[in-house]
């Protein structure tokens, strides 16, 4: 009996009226643990009043008892009102009670929205989710009250204060819930006397194209190797292996417009740090961490990359993206087609027209063409060595002086060019060097475009 359980609650301890409905939450929907909590102290205290007025003189002494701890002990105003309107006598407790399961947390909860309201101020959002982390106290005295009581259709702690504060706070800051993906977590740490509020904000995605227009800077920021970033004496208490990279140069404007804590970069590819990116650019998406404001000018943020960074590196197509879009964008990045210029140099000298030859041999050769290539010795110590299956599909060449010549080549995503030219030793066959009988080396490279 559902009566039963609730006066013998009431013997030992004193709780509120939400979190005696919560022990009983799973039983009557569509209503609120506050409703069904008081429901029971109304129901109980109508049943033992019927009792006083019906019942035989046990029933009725049985019924003064129940009325009385329910005003003693649950401190509930109707009880008491029935008992001083029968004559009956009761102490009257402080009506400021500490409930035992939460310490008045729910008989305060506008505490707790009006904290999140000064906290998000100034944020930009549409959509949020409360959780929340009680500690362990709270959780193990509630765990060892249910099992006490055998209550088996209580909801947690934590489901009841998430969904009550959500309610409120979302009739107050007009935002609505989102229970998949919201722009605003707000975690609550709760304790009985205190409580801390920690915003999660959902990362923004802006997905756009960069060409780098100088030689000897990396994509992305690399640490020290030394010192991994704290800064030694190698890189000059820098921390940095290279001063710049296309990622300092990009994200410093994303992170001042956006507020955002920190950022990523993720290239569709990457070229080395000696090769310039040419053309339409390669396509990037940056990853905002944390942003305050997320309705951003994106025309704004471009012009100024620019403007900051002339002759250097350039950005254009800014737009939204998704971290779906990043997924897809490094496992495409394999099949795309890349067209690349590079200025070759013959360690022997070549007439125009012993080239002319030599260059249709190698059209012949590799247009259409798959080649094999072995991890280059170069990177071989951060690559696994494995043998690489790509398609070269075009070449043009130039012959520019007798020993430097121009190739414009379209391959495969993930083709090493250097590689293909030289023959790295053997570990790229067949190679520009072996049709042309005499070792060739990459002087310049660019790329030209990336089609996706
Ligand atoms: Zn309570
Ligand atoms: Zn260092």
């Amino acid at each position: 009996m559902i009566f039963d359980k609730v006066l013998e609650i009431y013997q030992k301890y004193y709780i509120c009226v939400h979190c005696l409905g919560r022990m009983f939450s799973l039983l009557g929907t569509n209503t609120t643990n506050y409703e069904r909590g008081n429901s029971l102290l109304l129901s109980i205290t109508m049943e033992n009043h019927r009792n006083f007025f019906k019942g035989d003189d046990s029933l009725q002494k049985e019924a003064i008892n129940n009325l009385n701890l329910l005003a003693e002990n649950a401190i509930y105003y109707p009880a008491q009102k029935v008992l001083t309107n029968e004559g009956l006598d009761f102490v009257k407790n402080d009506s400021n009670q500490v409930c035992y399961l939460c310490h008045n947390i729910f008989n305060d909860i506008q505490k707790y929205v009006k904290k999140a309201e000064q906290i998000l101020e100034g944020f930009e959002f549409n959509t949020f989710l409360i959780g929340s982390s009680p500690e362990s106290q709270i959780i193990n005295r509630e765990d060892k009250f249910k099992s006490e009581f055998n209550l088996l259709e209580a909801e947690s702690f934590k489901s009841h204060f998430n969904r009550v504060l959500g309610k409120v706070l979302m009739k107050s800051i007009k935002k609505l819930p989102e229970f998949n993906i919201p722009d605003v977590l707000i975690i609550y740490s709760l304790s009985f006397e205190t409580f801390n509020i920690e915003l999660v904000l959902k990362s923004l995605f802006i997905f756009g194209r960069y060409n780098k227009l100088i030689r000897g800077i990396p994509q992305t920021h690399w640490f020290c190797r030394k010192c991994m970033g704290k800064g030694c004496e190698l890189c000059d208490n820098t921390g940095k292996q290279y001063l710049i990279s296309v990622e300092d140069l990009i994200s410093p404007e994303f992170l001042k417009e956006s507020k955002a804590k920190d950022s990523k970069f993720h290239g569709a590819g990457r070229e080395d740090i000696d090769v310039r990116m040419l053309g339409s650019g390669r396509p990037f998406i940056i990853e905002l961490r944390n942003p305050k404001i997320r309705n951003l000018d994106l025309e704004k943020i471009e012009r100024d990359i620019n403007k900051s960074n002339r002759k250097k590196i350039r950005v254009q197509n800014l737009r939204y993206s998704s971290k779906k879009e990043v997924i897809r964008l490094k496992t495409n990045a394999k099949d795309t087609k890349k067209v690349y210029k590079a200025i070759v140099k013959s360690k022997d000298k070549i007439s125009k027209k012993s080239f002319k030859q030599k260059f249709l041999k190698l059209k012949n050769k590799f247009e259409n063409q798959e080649i094999f290539q072995r991890t280059p010795n170069r990177v071989s110590h951060r690559r696994a060595d494995k043998i690489r299956k790509k398609i070269i599909y075009e070449i043009t060449g130039k012959f520019i002086k007798t020993d430097i010549f121009e190739f414009r080549i379209i391959t495969q995503g993930g083709t090493y060019i250097k590689e293909l030219i030289s023959g790295d030793e053997g570990r790229t066959s067949p190679s520009f060097s072996e049709i042309f009988e005499t070792p060739l080396v990459c002087k310049e490279l660019d790329v030209l475009e990336i089609s996706l």
